[in-house]
């Protein structure tokens, strides 16, 4: 990057636009001239788009042609750290930049002036006459003293009408104020109380905020079990990052979760951070990526597209639940949030810390080899204790048919429901069930767009495709040979599970807790509060429940199917089975009442499995970095793949061919393709999809060679191809 700063009227600037271009454009730079990232809007063409001030001008572009950037916008010029990541991220993930940049600036009414609203604050004048509405009023103001207030806004405080309001205005009592809408966010205080550490929490967090106040760069796994106080900790290093001035981030994988932590953040600061999610308006949006700009957002809790905000001075990253795999960005630009959380870091000169229960391999192994700090909390928080796990033997039980829960585990829920304690079943599998199929011809109902099976959903009354979203009523007669009345349900979704659970406790109430059968966060999260207060005594739940809800209640956990996760030939099978069952588990015994865990499974010898019910997570740890290691796969080697897709299936197989025959580039560098192969999924929304794998040693120039590799390739038709570096899924 050059040293210029500056650019004068006339001087010759290169400008990256969010237009899919393969390079920057030249044009003069405005009167009054601009600063080297400035967001500018610019021609293009007939239109006007924004763009963002790169460097000083290519010069391969005719001067006397050359166009005038229309205007700089009145937001602070993109910081240079900023656009050298947004680079970094670029080439990692083999982005082109002008995505980069929309992936960075998705914010609303950037282009705007900024918006001004009317406030109200005391005039000179007296009110002409003094009535009771009108003290009201007055008193409101003066109560709420620094408070900025609007017509309206003052009116409900001070209960009254908004027109007693405007005749305290004519009258000179108040007077009317312009400020920028976009509002600061208020303050917090990290010299509040926090809650009293118990001397392992306070060890650690001691260690945490001395690496903040380092003000250097540096990585910490924090590993402590679910209720350990992690949370608790790591708010310590936020405030240590709030007294030395610096901005705070806290990632997290589900905006279902955030509500409760805002209240947390809240408790400990005294007021609420700033919130970036797909759930916050567009407004709020707006105000959130400006006011990260000026540094006058002190903390941003939000979602994984948070990582892009144009922080002042990023001082610390918090990864919560850093193996949760909704940080792997699966559509667009295709990042992993955990990874670029560290690379930003380390080019701010930020710590990050990376929170789990369950670390995904990836992060033990940079612990393991050093790269990381590790930090554990092992006891939980209080008189809670680890739930007992055990494994239910299926071979051994014995179930009517259509049934899946078995005798022993309706004998635990029994002993709940005496205890007045609740009981939670996990099945994860959305739905009524996951396959209907007619019983005169065996055929099973599948999407007419996607290589998958349609699913039941009795709730909504129609057939699924989770791929697609593609919905239709449940057919009377077969689709295929036409026989009426033999369509059958196989196999267990949730709702299913609910239906036998209510013919074997006709007395219970039961809660289903699935992402489907809510329409909003605010809906399931109310549900979820209720449910914290008793007012279940069994909660059947997918995924959803695995992540920190707090059940105080909760006693027992039953997994219906631990052996789900195991059948996929993902290569993260093993691990994510173990965080899943243990998160889940995890659930059990949150307050006073010793928990318990049964699994459902018919292999109880399975080495996974028997790693679940043990505990011993250093050594189900070690075996599977062993086996990752022998087989050269990440984390101890690098893979990439290659999804191409297109209407028209011979065409996509004939690129993939072409591919797999010109890899030299690869072969320079040690690695070896696979495919190409249809995917696991060979058809979505009528698309066709191939893959290739790329497999290379670690510490080779991986991106590098592919984009060498794919450099020839034009793309012809309506063929696509995507590359995703480190895929963390395969379908
Ligand atoms: P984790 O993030 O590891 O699951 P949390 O930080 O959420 O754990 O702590 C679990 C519960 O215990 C929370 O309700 C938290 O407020 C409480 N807790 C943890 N440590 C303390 C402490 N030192 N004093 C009081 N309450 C605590
Ligand atoms: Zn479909």
């Amino acid at each position: 990057m050059s040293g210029q700063e500056f650019f004068d009227h006339g001087e010759r600037v290169a400008v990256l636009t969010t237009q899919p271009l393969d390079r920057l454009l030249d044009y003069r730079a405005p009167e009054g001239g601009c600063f080297l990232g400035a967001f500018v809007e610019v021609p293009l063409g007939p239109r006007k788009v924004i763009g963002v001030v790169w460097g000083p001008g290519t010069g391969d572009f005719d001067s006397a042609k050359l166009r005038k950037v229309i205007r700089v916008l009145e937001v602070a010029p993109m910081r240079g750290e900023m656009r050298q990541f947004l680079g970094r991220v670029a080439d990692y993930t083999l982005t082109p930049m002008p995505a980069m940049l929309r992936l960075a600036t998705r914010a609303p009414g950037l282009s705007d002036p900024p918006s001004m609203r009317k406030i109200l604050r005391r005039g000179s004048g007296e009110p002409d006459r003094m009535t009771d509405a009108r003290r009201r009023v007055l008193e409101a103001m003066e109560e709420y003293g620094g408070l900025a207030f609007t017509t309206a806004e003052l009116a409900e405080a001070a209960g009254v009408t908004s027109s007693v309001v405007k005749g305290l205005v004519k009258s000179g009592a108040l007077r009317e104020e312009d400020t920028p809408r976009d509002q600061p966010f208020p303050k917090l205080d990290p010299e509040l109380p926090g809650k009293v550490l118990t001397e392992e929490q306070a060890d650690v967090a001691g260690k945490l905020g001395a690496g903040v106040a380092s003000g250097q760069y540096g990585t910490t796994l924090l590993k402590g079990v679910t209720g350990s106080g992690k949370t608790e900790v790591y708010l310590e290093a936020v405030a240590a990052c709030l007294r030395k001035g610096r901005q705070a981030l806290v990632l997290l994988p589900e905006i279902a979760l955030t509500a409760e932590f805002l209240t947390r953040v809240e408790r400990r600061f005294g007021a609420r951070p700033a919130e970036w999610h797909s759930g916050v308006t567009m407004t709020e949006r707006r105000r959130v990526w400006k006011m990260t700009g000026q540094g006058a957002a002190q903390l941003v809790v939000g979602a994984r597209s948070s990582l892009f905000l144009p922080f002042r001075d990023l001082g610390l990253i918090i990864v919560d639940e850093e193996h949760d795999t909704s940080y792997k960005q699966e559509d667009g630009v295709l990042y992993n949030a955990r990874d670029m959380a560290v690379l930003r870091a380390a080019m701010c000169s930020a710590q990050v810390i990376l929170a789990s229960a369950t670390p995904s391999l990836e992060s033990w192994a940079n612990a393991e080899a050093g790269k990381y700090t590790r930090l554990n909390l092992v006891s939980r928080f209080g008189p809670a204790v680890l739930p007992e796990m055990s494994a239910i033997d299926m071979r051994a039980e014995k179930l009517a048919s259509q049934t899946w829960i078995s005798p022993a585990l309706k004998s635990a829920i029994q002993t709940r429901m005496e205890r007045k304690e609740q009981s939670l079943l996990f099945l994860n599998r959305r739905g009524y069930a996951p396959v209907t199929l007619c019983r005169a011809c065996g055929q099973q109902v599948a999407c007419d767009h996607c290589d998958t099976r349609m699913v039941e959903h009795r709730f909504l009354k129609r057939l699924m495709c989770h791929q697609c979203g593609e919905t239709k009523p449940m057919p009377e007669a077969c689709p295929s040979c036409g026989v009426e009345g033999k369509m059958a349900a196989v196999g267990p979704g949730i709702e299913r599970l609910a239906e036998e659970a209510t013919s074997l406790f006709p007395e219970a109430r039961i809660a289903v807790l699935s992402s489907d059968l809510f329409g909003s966060a605010r809906a399931l999260k109310q549900r979820i509060e209720e449910i914290a207060a008793g007012e279940a005594d069994i909660i059947l739940g997918t995924q959803l429940v695995a992540k920190g809800h707090n059940f105080p209640q909760l006693t027992l956990v039953g997994v219906i199917d631990a052996d789900l996760g195991l059948q996929g030939s993902d290569l993260r099978a093993a691990e994510r089975t173990f965080q899943l069952m243990r998160q889940v588990a995890g659930r059990a015994g949150r307050a006073e009442k010793p928990g318990q865990a049964m699994l459902q499974t018919f292999q109880p010898e399975h080495p996974v499995i028997r790693a679940i019910l043990s505990g011993d997570e250093e050594s189900f740890w070690k075996v599977e970095a062993s086996e990752r290691q022998a087989a050269g796969v990440p984390p101890y080697g690098r893979m990439a793949g290659i999804i191409l897709s297109g209407p028209d299936v011979a065409q996509v197989f004939d690129l993939g061919n072409a591919l797999a025959r010109n890899d030299g580039a690869l072969r320079q560098i040690g690695a070896q393709l696979f495919g190409p192969a249809p995917a696991p999924i060979a058809r979505v929304r009528g698309r066709h999809r191939v893959r290739l794998l790329v497999k290379a040693p670690k510490g080779v120039a991986l991106q590098d060679a592919i984009s060498r590799w794919l450099a020839p390739i034009r793309l012809k038709g309506d063929l696509r191809l995507s590359v995703d570096i480190d895929p963390q899924s395969f379908y």
